[in-house]
């Protein structure tokens, strides 16, 4: 089996399954162990199957298998889609053939081939993603059910081009199957690691700086836009942060800071917290490959590069995921990344938007005065 090169962050089959599990009228099989299976599911919370092979399978063969489980699904009106793991792909097995017979979408997705980024990518693609010109709306894009921020960032994007008079188009990848090929010429971003790749980008939804500038764009767009009905929200909500911040800087030192995330959401974190609290961000430990920034930023793929960064950089605050406040000591900690084990999450939370950010400083600025002795 090949090493595991980034234990923190899951592999290209929990990708392709986070893709394909937030389309409506799609059934995923994870064709593997059950390792492979419960893995995702926990970590999605997405009714996902499984075949669930051992031993006797590995020797002779998963055909049989494979074929009773796809067998029990078939019939109920949803397409299949089945995802390969590691094992199945060094057994070196001819699945297409042995699906010969069933109507599914087979997604050659195992572990070693790349990172969860990459695994939703490839799987997005095979569900052969179009533009279609007489499309309305705007795409909400990066909506990938992995990311816990996901299904909260779909909601206040929603509201911001309801507010906006814009419709929607297709969200990625939380919609009808059927919408994948008739996405809308034009796409925001709610987390660039997901991207689609479909459509015009009309850039990011990150902040209130990328906010305005997306909806401005928007505006050019689309005549019967009213987008300034949410440069007003942005305005009133903005006012309403800085002064939380500044009653926070009369109190307590502004926080050093060493965050852990994907990068598009690290960046913003990053921005925001530097922005309004003056923080000093001493390190960016990337997840995945990072972009260019003006912050010290490496990617970490391990709980040892983790320790090191907190212990070299010894921040007040860590923000990152179950992993990172394991070895957080005392310090303040916030999770933005996942897993984020132990934690009861019910609302739909956005990171996105402008409930996102206001929710990610309420967040930090309750953390830290939790944590910290005001000054003497
Ligand atoms: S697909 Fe491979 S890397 Fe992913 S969980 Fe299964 S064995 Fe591990």
């Amino acid at each position: 089996m090949p090493e595991c090169t980034n234990p923190l962050w899951p592999c290209a089959m929990t990708g392709a399954a986070a893709c394909l599990a937030g389309f409506e009228g799609m059934t995923v099989v994870i064709h593997g162990s059950s390792g492979c299976y419960y893995y995702p599911t926990t970590l999605l919370r997405a009714p996902l199957h499984g075949t669930f092979i051992l031993e006797h399978e590995i020797i002779f063969g998963s055909e049989d298998r494979l074929n009773e489980v796809i067998g029990g699904l078939s019939g109920k009106g949803k397409r299949i889609a089945v995802i390969t793991t590691c094992v199945p792909a060094i057994l070196g097995e001819d699945i297409r053939s042995m699906l010969e017979k069933h109507d599914v979408i087979l997604v050659d997705s195992p572990g070693f081939s790349g990172d969860v980024e990459a695994g939703y990518k490839n799987a997005l693609s095979i569900l052969e993603p179009r533009v279609d010109p007489d499309a309305k709306g705007v795409n909400i894009d990066g909506a990938c059910l992995f990311d816990p921020f996901s299904a909260g960032n779909v909601q206040e994007i929603r509201r911001l081009l309801t507010m906006a008079s814009i419709p929607v188009g297709t969200v990625f990848s939380h919609d009808r199957l059927d919408k994948v090929r008739h996405a809308s010429p034009y796409t925001i971003g709610t987390n660039e690691d997901f991207a689609s790749g479909i459509g015009e980008y009309c850039g990011g939804t990150l902040g209130f700086k990328a906010i305005k500038s997306s909806f401005g764009r928007l505006s050019e767009l689309f005549e019967d836009a009213d987008v300034d009905r949410v440069f007003s929200e942005i305005e009133q909500q903005e006012e309403r942060m800085v002064r939380a911040c500044d009653k926070y800087l009369l109190r307590f030192d502004p926080p050093s800071v060493v965050i852990f995330s994907g990068f598009s959401y690290a960046l913003h974190v990053a921005e925001t917290l530097e922005r309004y609290l003056d923080a000093d961000i001493r390190c960016i430990g990337s997840r995945n490959a990072p972009g260019s920034s003006k912050y010290p930023v490496e990617q970490v793929t391990g709980l040892e590069g983790v320790k090191s960064l907190i212990g070299q950089y010894n921040p007040d605050l860590v923000m990152g995921s179950s992993f990172e406040r394991s070895v957080s000591d005392a310090r303040a900690f916030t999770g933005i990344t996942p897993p984020l084990r132990g934690t009861i999450r019910l609302a739909p939370t956005p990171f996105a938007g402008i409930n996102g950010t206001l929710s990610l400083v309420e967040q930090v600025l309750n953390t830290c005065m939790d944590r910290k002795p005001g000054r003497p």
